[in-house]
């Protein structure tokens, strides 16, 4: 017998009859005795619609105060799925019980609408699940610690059900979502993409970083961190399907490298229309400028990704990096109105049409070569490489976006992601 969670999403939580479904999945498990906690997302939708009745009320300015209430709203989502769970795991002779964030209680900081989580209190459910009931609890929230109720960002239930199994030692936390598991890259793009069975949390790291939406990082860099095994599965397969089949299928996100069955250099394709690309010319090369130019961005809390500085010619040097898109009309007027006079130049050029494609795989500590493969396949398709960036188990090229289907797709096929690994 082991203590299992499960985490259903919100499309998996999205009607009466798929709560049902869960309800029957989750009375399976627990059967065939297992000690079930189980942390469901708000029926899908449900958190949008609330936060558009916010901003139908409130177009301003996000301060505290609002935010706070932001939070009040939207949690309000998880604690009508886990209602309803329990409800329909009552309705299937089991006994359930569900909680908010608070009465368990999980502990956060007071960040209103992005809260990390501090601790969390696992006597009740503990007491619980040794009498038999199956415990719900809440995705998505928390409580600070002057009582007030906490979310955690979007898509923050994957966090809460990896923090959850991680304080209760689960043997396994399986997140049961609409697609089948971590695939070598998008299918939408390359048909011949591979569902994973296994990959370590630190590859899934970079892929999620680098744009692969399966799973809020945070609950990856918590799976890390706490030793959690992490299964990502369809909660499309008929409920009743065997255990055992279900126990062994989805992708496995391990820490642990024996666990690693594909040994493959390369495991998958990240890409994203993310970024923007900023440069500033003819700057002069001396100590400071980099601190002068990326200090300035910094404090005004603009996140930057890729940082090249050029050779120098003359004691001028260019300066390029990357920052969000959403960022970049802001890190522009930055630059312009209060670091470019201060350098003496005022020639900044910026790109937003770029994408960044990257290859990742934890053999690449192991292996030669790999990022010189990646350029030849690149150049054989013609694709000029604009910036790059590597560390230990990722290259990160950055190229105009429209040629990142073609770029994904020929690195596919270079690194053999299509074939399934011996
Ligand atoms: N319901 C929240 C959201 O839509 C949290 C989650 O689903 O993980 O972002
Ligand atoms: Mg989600």
């Amino acid at each position: 017998m082991a203590l299992i969670v499960h985490k259903y999403g919100g499309t998996s939580m999205g009607s009466t009859e798929r709560i049902r479904n869960v309800a029957r999945r989750v009375a399976k498990w627990h059967r065939a005795g297992h000690q079930m906690v189980v942390v469901p997302s708000a029926m899908s939708g449900e958190t949008n619609r609330l936060l558009g009745l916010a901003k139908e009320l409130s177009p301003a300015k996000q301060d505290d105060a609002l935010c706070r209430e932001l939070d009040m709203l939207a949690a309000t989502g998880e604690q009508a799925s886990s209602a309803l769970l329990a409800i329909a795991l009552q309705a299937e002779g089991l006994e359930a019980v569900s909680y908010a964030g608070w009465q368990v209680a999980i502990k956060t900081n007071s960040a209103y609408t992005k809260a990390r989580i501090e601790s969390i209190d696992d006597k009740r459910v503990r007491a619980d699940l040794a009498a038999g009931r199956v415990v719900i609890i809440t995705g998505f929230q928390g409580v600070d610690d002057l009582g007030n109720v906490t979310t955690l960002g979007r898509g923050g239930s994957d966090t809460s059900a990896v923090a959850v199994a991680a304080a209760m030692k689960a043997k396994e936390c399986l997140i049961y979502t609409d697609v089948d598991g971590v695939y070598t890259t998008d299918p939408r793009v390359v048909p011949e993409a591979r569902r994973l069975s296994t990959v370590s949390f630190e590859e899934m790291l970079e892929m999620a970083s680098l744009g692969s939406k399966v799973l809020q990082i945070r609950s990856v860099e918590f799976a890390g961190k706490y030793k959690v095994r992490l299964r990502v599965l369809s909660s499309f397969t008929p409920w009743d399907i065997d255990i055992e089949e279900e126990a062994a299928s989805g992708t496995l996100i391990t820490f642990e490298e024996d666990e690693q069955m594909e040994q493959a250099v390369v495991s998958g394709i990240a890409f994203n229309r993310d970024e923007a690309k900023i440069s500033i010319l003819s700057v002069p090369d001396k100590p400071g400028i980099a601190y002068n130019i990326l200090g300035a961005v910094a404090d005004a809390n603009i996140e930057v990704d890729m940082i090249i500085q050029n050779m120098s010619k003359d004691g001028k040097t260019d300066f390029s990096f990357t920052v969000h898109r959403n960022d970049y009309a802001k890190t522009v007027d930055l630059l312009k109105t209060k670091v470019l006079p201060a350098l003496g130049t005022d020639h900044i050029e910026g790109d937003t049409r770029i994408c960044k494609v990257s290859i990742v795989g934890i053999g690449m500590r192991s292996h030669v070569g790999i990022a010189a493969k990646m350029f030849r396949s690149l150049s054989e398709e013609g694709i000029n490489i604009q910036m790059i960036s590597t560390s230990e188990i990722k290259t990160s090229v950055v190229i105009d976006e429209k040629y990142m289907e073609l770029a994904v797709r020929a690195l596919h096929r270079a690194f053999d992601l299509d074939q399934a690994v011996a």
